[in-house]
């Protein structure tokens, strides 16, 4: 018998790979365990450094005598095997907490919230790397965390984190957290209560201490009426876009303002790289980020005005006889496609639909109305959305592919107009995953 402390894993994705090399690293005794195939390139990494594993199946004599179990973020609590090991009292933990706690004192900025994580973080990366290439982007884009700080340490650590991490932390702490809005999503996964996904969301500031930093945007109602619950014991930064803060970052007619420790910074939002409402929230958080770790107002400026558009949201595809193209694949929800349409200035051809998760399709009338000259609903079912909108917008047809999406919305589009896919809906009735709509999408486009 060993006397190495037994680290079981379950689900060999980026985080559970992640964290069996850092595991491995750190003197663990490792095994992983995967439902489900192993991809190949993972199942190299496990070889690679002599993991034990399996696939296809979970050994209970095998998981059940761990020291500590990382839960990958996909496996929900309900989970037979997680009720077992949670009566046998193991800890259980996500892959941000193993990470941390070996990090050693490096910073780290951490990223949640329904809908904007991925691009407040990417812009805050942008902002930190900037100054420094001692940083860092990790979580969804990227590697893990804790692969990151197992193969390339670095001073800082901007980490963009879901709620499903956030269940299993214990000691996570971020010298930064931004929490960039809350609206209903994953109900599934917390008993249908949005309490329960509330308080998960929050939980990425329940470990730290006055000199952290809390950003948080009081323009969404769910966020500002839990923010007046909470004790909230770190300095807190809020963002909005309706009145001047004496700290915080805030918008007066087009232009940014950040304060902070008696110093302020001013940025036209002309001048942001990103454009849309939304990108103005994001902006604003990465600025608020930045400024709290101390970075120049110069080099925030020349980052968020540099920024690359991401892929799969809001991405530009080509314009065709004047009629422009737009990816936005990556909105999966109602509030995504809000912000979206909101930004557009231009007539809307729009492609909705696919898995809707409980949408009420009614938060976009207005928008609808104003906005839409025809829908293109893309997916198996699309009932809903012609309930919504069928005696609102004259032009509705029904496709399930691409380039018929594509084909019927050039169609309805002039010049001087856009076509929109911003779905509102997850991807899965017709296609792997939001990327690969996206694609599907971008190369339909192209072949016009
Ligand atoms: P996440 O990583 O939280 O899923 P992303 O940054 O990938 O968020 O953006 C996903 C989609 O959400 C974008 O395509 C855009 O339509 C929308 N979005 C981005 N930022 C915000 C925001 N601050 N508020 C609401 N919607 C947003």
């Amino acid at each position: 018998m060993s006397n190495k402390k037994r680290i079981v894993i379950l689900g060999a994705g980026e985080s559970g790979i992640g964290t069996a090399l850092l595991a491995k690293q750190q003197g663990y005794n490792v095994f992983v365990s995967d439902g489900g195939c192993i991809k190949e390139n993972y199942k190299n990494d496990l070889l690679q450094n002599e993991i034990e594993f399996e696939e296809g199946a979970h050994t209970e004599a095998k998981i059940l005598n761990a020291d500590v179990v990382m839960k990958s973020p996909g496996i929900p609590e309900k989970n037979e095997l997680v009720k077992k090991i949670r009566e046998k009292k193991i800890e259980i933990i996500s892959e941000i907490e193993f990470a941390y706690r070996y990090k050693g004192n490096s910073k780290i900025i951490a990223i949640t919230g329904s809908n904007g994580k991925t691009t407040t973080t990417a812009l805050t990366y942008n902002i930190c790397k900037l100054v420094s290439n001692d940083c860092a982007m990790v979580g969804n884009i990227g590697f893990s965390f804790a692969r990151q700080v197992a193969e390339n340490p670095k001073k800082m650590y901007v980490v963009e984190v879901s709620s499903f991490q956030l269940d299993d932390i214990v000691s996570f702490r971020p010298d930064v957290a931004i929490i960039t809005n809350i609206t209903e999503d994953h109900l599934d996964r917390y008993n249908y209560d949005v309490n329960n996904y509330i308080k998960s969301k929050f939980r990425i500031i329940e470990n730290q201490i006055e000199t952290d930093v809390f950003i948080y945007n009081i323009d969404d109602e769910t966020t500002k009426n839990n923010i007046d619950k909470l004790n909230i014991r770190s300095k807190k930064a809020p963002i909005t876009m309706n009145k001047e803060l004496p700290e915080g970052a805030y918008l007066t007619t087009a232009q940014m303002h950040v304060k902070w420790k008696g110093e302020e910074m001013q940025m036209s939002i002309d001048d942001f790289a990103l454009k849309g409402k939304h990108n103005q929230y994001n902006s604003m958080a990465a600025s608020m980020a930045g400024t709290a770790v101390g970075i120049r107002k110069e080099k925030i400026r020349e980052a968020l005005q540099t920024f690359e558009s991401l892929e799969h949201r809001m991405e530009p595809v080509v314009t065709i006889r004047g009629v422009e193209f737009i990816n936005d694949s990556k909105a999966t929800n109602i509030n995504s496609t809000w912000y979206a349409l909101e930004s557009m200035q231009k007539p809307v051809v729009l492609i909705l639909g696919g898995v809707d998760k409980g949408n009420d399709y009614n938060i976009l009338k207005d928008l609808v109305v104003e906005k839409v000259k025809a829908i293109v609903c893309l997916g198996l079912d699309n009932v809903k959305i012609e309930e919504a909108f069928g005696t609102i917008v004259s032009n509705m047809v029904q496709v399930n592919n691409a380039t018929d999406a594509v084909q019927a919305a050039f169609s309805f589009a002039e010049k001087g107009d856009v076509v929109l896919l911003s779905p509102a809906c997850a991807s899965f009735d017709l296609y792997k995953n939001y990327e690969d709509r996206g694609n599907q999408f971008k190369a339909a486009v192209k072949d016009l």
